[in-house]
């Protein structure tokens, strides 16, 4: 018998289930998707879930397959450490009860653990990602939205309301832009992929995608490469800026848009690193992710398999 986990994803375009062994590795064929979406009716959002966990489950069926649990990472906010969630981008569940959904969904009662997406990146990172070897760690997605999660001394960071870690609303210095969380100047309005587009076209750039922005900046064009530099410079004054507060060994960035052109990593690592005068800030190493697009699984997935880390 191996042991898997049910890992759930849930994101503001989509819901992900899979199954996931002790090793980190996805069940081949076990991963389904359906879609979310910000204008989802809350009865169209639970349909979804079921459909991709029911899905997975299926994959359980095999003998040699014991199920120990369900792993949840969700977009935020969540509420605390009850399963509750109240996703930023989907308007229709507030205060939703996604652990309790899940876990109905189980064939026999095992233990469910939800935390915000970040926390399960950064977990992922640190199980079989590019941090394995550091304790001080926090994982990052710029994409869509920004968000993280923090990992200090070998345990996650999770808050007083699961919402620790929200590094996408830190605010920089610098700028005013305003934020869907009601703040100004957040990380995630200023350099998130939709964010970043929308300042070049201020700026005379004509183009629409993250991918057309990529395009250009590769041709040269210059507002483009200023507004990829931009969105680069915020998200590392903002790790600087944790790094002050809880000294980071490393942060791992993954996400659509951190692949926006070659050297974004590059520039945050810069930004880090000239951001003070204060080593134990400037020294936080900035690397990609080493993870696939199965990351938000793995890292669901090690909320069971790595629980003495989550407790
Ligand atoms: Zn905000």
């Amino acid at each position: 018998m191996t042991d898997y986990a049910l890992a759930v994803d849930l994101g503001g375009t989509k819901v992900e289930a899979a199954l996931v062994d002790v090793t980190g590795r996805v069940l081949p064929g076990s991963r389904h998707r359906r879609t979310t979406g910000a204008t989802s009716t809350a009865e169209a959002l639970a349909a979804s879930v079921t459909e991709a966990v029911e899905s997975a489950l299926e994959s359980a069926t095999e003998p040699e397959i014991e199920l120990i649990g369900a792993g949840i990472g969700s977009a935020g906010p969540i509420a605390g450490r009850t399963g509750n969630v109240s996703p930023l981008n989907l308007a229709a569940w507030r205060d939703y009860p996604l652990g309790e959904l899940v876990g109905d969904l189980l064939p026999a009662a095992l233990p469910v653990t939800l935390r915000m997406d970040g926390i399960c990146i950064a977990l992922a990172e640190v199980w079989v990602g590019a941090a394995q070897t550091e304790s001080s760690v926090m994982g990052m997605i710029v994409s869509t939205g920004v968000g993280g999660g923090v990992i200090l001394d070998g345990r996650v960071i999770t808050g007083r309301s699961g919402n620790a870690g929200h590094i996408g609303h830190l605010q920089v210095a610098g700028f005013d832009d305003v934020c869907a969380c009601g703040a100004r100047g957040c990380l995630e309005a200023v350099a998130s992929g939709p964010r970043t587009v929308a300042w070049a076209r201020t700026q005379g750039w004509t183009g629409t995608t993250g991918e057309e922005l990529a395009a250009s900046a590769g041709q040269g064009d210059a507002t483009a490469r200023a507004a990829i530099e931009r969105s680069a410079g915020a998200v590392g004054a903002a790790i600087a800026s944790a790094s002050a507060l809880v000294d980071l060994d490393l942060v791992a960035i993954g996400g659509g848009f951190s692949h926006v052109a070659d050297d974004y990593i590059d520039l945050v690592q810069a930004a880090v690193a000239h951001h003070s005068d204060f080593a134990f800030v400037t020294s936080t190493r900035v690397v990609a992710s080493a993870l696939s697009g199965e990351g938000p699984l793995i890292g669901a997935a090690a909320l069971i398999h790595q629980a003495e880390r989550v407790a």
